[in-house]
């Protein structure tokens, strides 16, 4: 079939799914006011693979029938076919200005890196699991599918352990499939996807095998329903909410209730080896995808800054200079880290088709170190260094220098309908214009970083950079695990034993 418009789209969203919002079960997401704006975002994304020019750009040949599919499912294994890719992502991020974690492009990113271990870590016992993961990525691919995922066990009380969570655990297993019960999280873009990817994340222990999982389902399964929290998107102008209304991905609580998943898309089934080194054994297409997209809003951010002090008039003022300056310095080194990721992933992914078929490779040895997700001790891990660490630590950043370049800005700005209204316009035009701009126009500008750091889609954004690929205290524990720690000590020994 190859890629969808954004009608075809639009109309696989009318399934009948559970999903539960605002205290509403929501039959039909296509015919729920909230979710308009976020719907029509993807919609433009799809449609964009069909405008002649992105379309090479955006597409490669399915290897299945020729049709184009987008590149977010390429196995890059040149630098040429990497480049096709990094510009594909690229332009896709930038259309929605980073601001979209969640894009389809983001687990076809993930789809790709199991679709690469799938052979000799899902099918190291079983190749059936293997192949199940391979074929679920081709129908991903030529169907043009819109995946969510949950990979996090549900949080009640931190004191307990895993087995208390509530967590999704196999409860029956039949000649057909298995049968799970219990809760993931946190399914970004649930309300608007079409299937539901449920992988590992933490690693599991001798007693845990049937929460050792990770199987596909379509978000309409019977079983299957979806909490999800109150939309941001209120049916505001975008003038008003340029971001609330257009890019809240919205997030959710998976539930499943004695659901049954079909042998062909279970992926792991209690084995625990398979579960805990699934993680840690990929490429990397997920953490390139997501640190292209962090690059792609602080270019963004950085442009806002810039137009901010453009239009309060103090963009010739040394300090505002500097604070532009340093997220330019940032931005260079986000794309030196991007063009280390991608040689990376480059070389893993040559690396990994070799282990498909090599009889020396052991998973065992890869299972002993294999701490936590993304990831082992010992490997270079530029891609998740750059996710865990840069990726959040420069949002931080951009975000103080617009709440501090903005100030009173930020808060004290109008309406589209203050703007209409004929008792008030000339006072706004009087006392709201900016340096060379109408009132509207630095308003606007205001308005859009209100919105991308302090509403509710503000807030949210900043919690997301810091957590949406884990707890990054378990980053800092994985890189603490790394040998060149000791490499590092050696040097300092080094100096100590001189005479
Ligand atoms: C907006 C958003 C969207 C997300 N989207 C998705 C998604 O689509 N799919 C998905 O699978 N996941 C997603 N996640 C990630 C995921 O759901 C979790 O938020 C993430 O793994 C962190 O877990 P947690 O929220 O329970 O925080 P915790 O792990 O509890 O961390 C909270 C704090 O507690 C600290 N802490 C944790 N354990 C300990 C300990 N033992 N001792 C001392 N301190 C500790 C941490 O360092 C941290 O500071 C998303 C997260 C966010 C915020």
């Amino acid at each position: 079939m190859g890629i969808r418009t954004g009608q075809q789209y639009i109309e696989g969203l009318k399934d009948g799914r559970s999903l539960y919002i605002a205290g509403e079960l929501v039959r039909d997401v296509t015919a729920y006011p909230p979710l308009q704006g976020i719907i029509r975002s993807l919609a433009e994304h799809y449609d964009a693979f069909h405008d002649p020019e992105l379309q090479s750009k955006y597409t490669f040949k399915s290897p299945k029938d020729g049709q184009p599919v987008s590149n977010s499912f390429l196995v890059a294994t040149t630098p040429e076919l990497m480049a096709q890719r990094v510009e594909g992502e690229t332009l896709r991020k930038e259309s929605t200005f980073g601001l979209m974690g969640r894009t389809p492009d983001f687990m076809n990113a993930f789809m790709t890196d199991i679709a690469m271990i799938a052979p000799h870590v899902l099918g190291h016992k079983d190749k059936q699991f293997g192949e199940n993961a391979v074929a679920y990525w081709e129908y991903c691919r030529d169907n043009d599918i819109c995946l969510t995922h949950t990979l996090v066990d549900p949080k009640r009380d931190y004191s307990k352990g895993v087995m208390d969570s509530g967590t999704v655990k196999i409860v029956k297993e039949s000649d057909a499939g298995i049968y799970v019960t219990g809760a993931r999280m946190l399914s970004t873009l649930a309300p608007v996807s079409d299937e539901l990817f449920v992988g590992a994340f933490m690693p599991r222990h001798p007693g845990e095998e049937k929460l050792a999982l990770s199987f596909a389902v379509p978000v309409a399964t019977e079983g299957l329903k979806f909490i999800a929290r109150e939309s941001y998107a209120r049916g505001r102008s975008t003038f008003d909410r340029p971001l609330s209304e257009r890019y809240d991905e919205g997030d959710a609580l998976a539930v499943f209730d004695n659901m049954f998943v079909p042998w062909e898309r279970v992926f792991v089934a209690g084995d625990i080896v398979a579960h805990n080194t699934m993680m840690p054994m990929y490429p990397g297409y997920l953490g390139l995808q997501a640190n292209i997209r962090g690059r792609g809003k602080l270019r963004f951010m950085t442009g806002l800054a810039s137009k901010m002090a453009n239009v309060v008039g103090r963009s010739e003022v040394q300090r505002y200079q500097e604070m532009i300056g340093e997220l330019i310095g940032l931005n260079e080194l986000a794309d030196g880290l991007v063009t280390a990721c991608a040689q990376e992933v480059t070389e893993r992914s040559v690396q990994e088709l070799a282990r498909q078929t090599d009889p020396k490779f052991d998973l065992q040895d890869i299972a002993k170190q294999a701490m936590t997700a993304f990831g082992s001790p010992g490997q270079s891990n530029v891609a998740m260094a750059m996710l865990r660490f840069f990726v959040p630590q420069v949002n931080a950043k951009v975000n103080d220098v617009i709440r501090l370049m903005g100030s009173s800005s930020l808060v004290l700005t109008a309406t589209e309908a203050d703007f209409s209204n004929p008792d008030i316009a000339d006072d706004l035009e009087r006392y709201m214009s900016g340096a060379g701009v109408s009132a509207r126009e630095r308003v606007q500008v205001m308005k859009l970083a209100w919105d991308a750091v302090a509403t509710e889609f503000g807030g949210r954004q900043e919690i997301y950079e810091i957590f949406f690929a884990g707890d990054p205290a378990l980053a800092q524990q994985l890189f603490y695990r790394s040998p060149k720690r000791f490499e590092y000590e050696a040097m300092v020994d080094k100096l100590l034993a001189k005479d």
